[in-house]
């Protein structure tokens, strides 16, 4: 790779970053390059890993006088590789990672680069949660910013409905707070709206009081699996706000369908009546249900980092009518070869709790969020894996919420047209504002990105 930056400029940043510099030359680069898709294979000049605001500010500083594009990595997860650049500059939050809690205000502090196991691991200490996402290598910040959506969603509502406090480097250097009453509509922003418009260097989030939960998972093979997508349709359809669920379609090395249905019920009764009908539906093969510590239910669901090559593609839909679904298992078992799979998060319960949205996040609203997601190993089949996803994902299409996906899951090549969808266009044309006071230069693009107004 060509040297983009001389060693003097990389001693001037190493001089004025509390934290550390990694250039190519360094043995740790390889890895502090890389992100959760392996489909993503960029070469930075320098990553600056932060540890405190003031680094990030330098950074964006650096970034300014040697004319370098930036990219923010936080937990590194975003499946479009948004966290890394080519030739440019990586603003790494990933020894930031305190998260502070306070039992008796339940409220958690947690710093840009914190991951959902810091973060749960932090709050279950006082048997306090957030609603989080799914895999705990996932970034706080970096989920949050996008909507977020996991195990808890039904019960207490999206991620970004729990941050009442940021802070943040805005890419002038500048540090600022957003609150209820400092910046609201930067708070309103970052409810949704992505890393658009700083480098948020702690979040604060709501808490509510949860130890444990009766979760694990559910599998269905062969025949009996579009029963168990009725079954799981009827259930979340009478929206029970003690269950939050969400199912996986695949299929396995006979190419037979497989259905994963992960439930987290958190009511008191000992044996919920939706889980009895899920646990009854024939095509039933493992029942792993039990009670589990939350902090177990949040290790359910993994996925090894940086191993394979993923493109997703959804769209939020506003019902799972029988078509939808025999779509679904015909689009599966076309997929032709494990894994792979299409993945149904239900938004029932608390998302629609509010009237006045305190948030940039549009899909609130939607019933499901359904992602058609490739995933690989061999770089020959990058193709016919991304065919696979767009056909599945046009295939939905008919039934979107309003033709938007979720930002969280959308890879780079998403034009604008649906990113603006994915937020109706009032809620869009206001961000663009909101991006043109904080980043007018769109210093912040390497996101699905708000160009400013
Ligand atoms: C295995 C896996 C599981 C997932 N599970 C869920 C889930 O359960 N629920 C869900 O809703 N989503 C989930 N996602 C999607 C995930 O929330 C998004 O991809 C998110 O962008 C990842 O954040 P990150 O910090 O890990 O990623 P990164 O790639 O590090 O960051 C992605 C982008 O987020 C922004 N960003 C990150 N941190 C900051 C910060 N501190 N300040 C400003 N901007 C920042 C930047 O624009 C950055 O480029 C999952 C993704 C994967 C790969």
């Amino acid at each position: 790779m060509e040297k983009i930056l001389s060693d003097k400029n990389i001693d001037e940043l190493r001089h004025l970053l509390a934290g550390d510099v990694i250039v190519p030359a360094d043995s740790e680069y390889d890895k502090a390059r890389r992100g959760f898709n392996a489909l993503i294979d960029r070469h930075p000049a320098v990553i600056a890993r932060c540890v405190r605001a003031e680094d990030v500010a330098v950074a964006f500083d650096y970034a300014r006088s040697h004319k370098l594009e930036v990219a923010v990595r936080g937990g590194g997860h975003n499946p479009a590789g948004h966290c890394v650049c080519d030739g440019g500059l990586v603003i790494d939050l990933s020894r930031m990672r305190t998260v502070e809690v306070d039992a008796e205000e339940r409220i958690a502090r947690s710093d840009g680069g914190a991951t959902w196991l810091d973060f749960d691991s932090a709050t279950q200490t006082h048997g306090l949660v957030t609603p989080g996402g799914v895999v705990v290598s996932t970034g706080v910040a970096g989920l949050s910013l996008g909507g977020g959506i996991g195990h808890l969603t039904a019960q207490y509502g999206l991620t970004c409905d729990h941050i009442i406090r940021a802070e943040v480097v805005t890419p002038d250097g500048k540090a600022i707070h957003a609150n209820a009453d400092e910046n609201p509509d930067l708070l309103w922003g970052l409810r949704g709206g992505g890393g658009n418009f700083g480098v948020v260097t702690r979040l604060e989030f709501r808490l509510h009081p949860l130890r444990e939960v009766m979760g694990g998972r559910l599998i269905y093979r062969g025949a009996g699996v579009r029963d168990a997508l009725l079954c799981y349709r009827d259930v979340v359809g009478r929206s029970p706000r003690d269950l939050s669920c969400q199912v996986s379609l695949a299929i396995d090395e006979s190419l037979v369908p497989i259905l994963e249905i992960d439930p987290c019920y958190t009511g008191s009764d000992a044996d919920p009546e939706a889980l009895r009908r899920l646990r009854s539906t024939p095509g039933l093969i493992q029942d792993e249900v039990r009670k589990l510590r939350f902090l177990d239910q949040q290790r359910v669901i993994d996925t090894a980092y940086g191993e394979k090559r993923h493109y997703w593609k959804g769209h939020f839909v506003r019902e799972l009518p029988d078509e939808l679904l025999d779509e679904l298992l015909h689009r599966i078992v076309a997929l032709g070869r494990p894994p792979g799979g299409i993945m149904i998060e239900s938004l029932h319960g608390a998302p629609k709790d509010w009237d006045v949205h305190p948030g940039a996040v549009g899909f609130r609203r939607a019933a499901f969020n359904v992602s058609v997601m490739a995933v690989w190993q061999d770089p020959a089949l990058d193709a016919e894996q991304i065919a696979w996803a767009r056909e599945g994902a046009a295939a939905i299409e008919p039934w979107s919420y309003s033709g938007g996906g979720y930002v969280n899951y959308m890879q780079a090549d998403e034009p604008i047209e649906r990113v603006r969808a994915t937020f109706g266009n009032q809620t869009f044309d206001r961000l663009q504002k909101l991006k043109h006071r904080y980043d007018p230069h769109n210093i912040l693009h390497r996101n699905q990105n708000i160009p400013p107004f």
